[in-house]
């Protein structure tokens, strides 16, 4: 019998959890970072050549094969309100949750003050990043969205929105022109997008082993070597992460299953099983953005979505949507607060509400980036941005874990949109 993808991921996944504890014991800390790590990056690696030549075959095709543009403002408008909401019932999940359960007053005095210590210089780093971001004007998001240089924004993954918009602009003047004389050049942009969607299937047969390395990596990062300091971490914020947790599985198993139940009439256990693969490599990479050739490709393939929605609803979700993120910054943001003894009113968690919101849509789809903006939340209810040093430490963990949402949001928000527009076909689980 032929083993499904996820399963073969979860192997690796398994394996790779097996090694980097054993070498983590064994201090082959070296070994691992010169001889396993770079199987890992260089998936990583695959995956975000090919994210940009994706959504710019598949949204052009997209929006050139729409009779009616106005379709596009409504397919528009319908994605960003149930991002915002759903990232806001994210957030005030979080909130319910820290609030009830207070993990920050189980941080003990002697175990604050050296986490505070260990981190003081990430600290730093994360500051000067986020007080770069504040400088910025309340329109400049809008003005980097629109490149000045199509090249010079393909040249980068981080500029993912522009060539959004960029393929959007392109397709909208095909389909405003008569076909004859944009027919060779459409036929390009199709041929590209089934290339590059088999290139999608070429390199997830590496999957197993890509994920392998980049967990023995990810634990060989964590651990450097000496596993009692992890464990050490873990029995003083070991609570913390699990409200995290908690707050995420809410999100997952009952938000996103209430959307689909709404607005389509797929079953939720397809629904998971369609997107595993993707869910797998989010949790792998911690990068939604390095997940998003594989997300827009179950949602097509196994879930049915239409092109159309997929590539026009993933590549922005990818980018602004990110209800993980938001949830873990709103939970942290009390957390730090509670272990530094310091109250928050009604206020202060309205304002975390907001600017929760506001973050998570400005949070880059790379590892590591919400802690930044967690910065920017603490800064606006008014407590130490040195208190992110307390949860620096299990960072790497919960950003595996938020990734998993976000990327879970972004599929159910494609679906729902699909199945609203009629754009929504038989699922296909056989299809790996
Ligand atoms: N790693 C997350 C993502 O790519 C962003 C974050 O929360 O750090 O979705």
């Amino acid at each position: 019998m032929k083993l499904k993808l996820h399963w073969k991921i979860i192997i690796g996944m398994v394996l790779g959890l097996i090694y980097g504890i054993v070498a983590a014991m064994n201090g082959w800390g070296h070994f691992t970072a010169f001889w396993v790590a770079p199987f890992g990056t260089i998936f990583i690696n695959l995956l975000k050549l090919i994210a940009i030549p994706l959504v710019l075959g598949s949204l052009v095709t997209g929006v050139a094969s729409l009779s009616d543009l106005r379709k596009l403002s409504r397919i528009g408008g319908k994605t960003i309100a149930i991002y915002i909401s759903t990232t806001a019932i994210a957030v005030t999940i979080g909130l319910v949750v820290v609030n009830f359960t207070k993990p920050g007053k189980s941080v003990p005095e002697d175990m604050r003050t050296k986490l505070q210590e260990t981190y003081q210089q990430d600290v730093a780093a994360s500051e000067t990043s986020a007080s770069q971001v504040k400088e910025r004007g309340p329109l400049q998001p809008l003005v980097d969205m629109i490149p000045d240089n199509f090249f010079g924004s393909a040249a980068s993954n981080r500029n993912m929105l522009q060539v959004v918009f960029f393929a959007i602009f392109l397709g909208i003047a095909i389909v405003q022109l008569p076909s004859e004389n944009t027919k060779v050049f459409l036929g390009f942009f199709e041929g590209l997008n089934d290339t590059i969607i088999k290139m999608v299937d070429n390199i997830m047969l590496m999957a197993p082993y890509g994920v392998f390395a980049l967990i023995a990596d990810t634990i060989n990062v964590i651990a450097k070597d000496n596993l009692g300091q992890v464990i050490e971490l873990l029995s003083a914020l070991g609570f913390y992460c699990l409200v995290v947790m908690f707050g995420l599985m809410i999100q997952t198993l009952v938000t996103y299953p209430s959307l689909l139940k709404i607005f389509s009439k797929m079953s939720v256990i397809d629904f998971f099983k369609g997107i595993a693969p993707a869910q797998l490599l989010a949790f792998s990479t911690s990068s939604s953005g390095a997940t998003l050739p594989v997300t827009m490709e179950r949602c097509e393939q196994n879930l049915g979505v239409s092109e159309e929605v997929s590539s026009f609803v993933l590549p922005l979700g990818a980018t602004i949507n990110m209800d993980g993120t938001a949830l873990y910054q709103a939970v942290a943001a009390v957390f730090i607060s509670q272990a530094l003894g310091m109250s928050l009113g009604i206020g202060d968690q309205l304002t975390i509400i907001l600017t929760a919101v506001l973050a998570s849509i400005g949070t880059a789809a790379v590892p590591g980036a919400g802690i930044i903006m967690l910065v920017i939340i603490l800064e606006a209810i008014n407590v130490p941005s040195a208190g992110i040093a307390l949860i620096l430490g299990v960072d790497r963990i919960l950003d595996m874990m938020r990734t998993v949402t976000n990327i879970t949001g972004d599929s159910s928000v494609a679906v729902s949109v699909a199945a609203t527009e009629g754009q929504l076909g038989e699922v296909n689980l056989d299809n790996d």
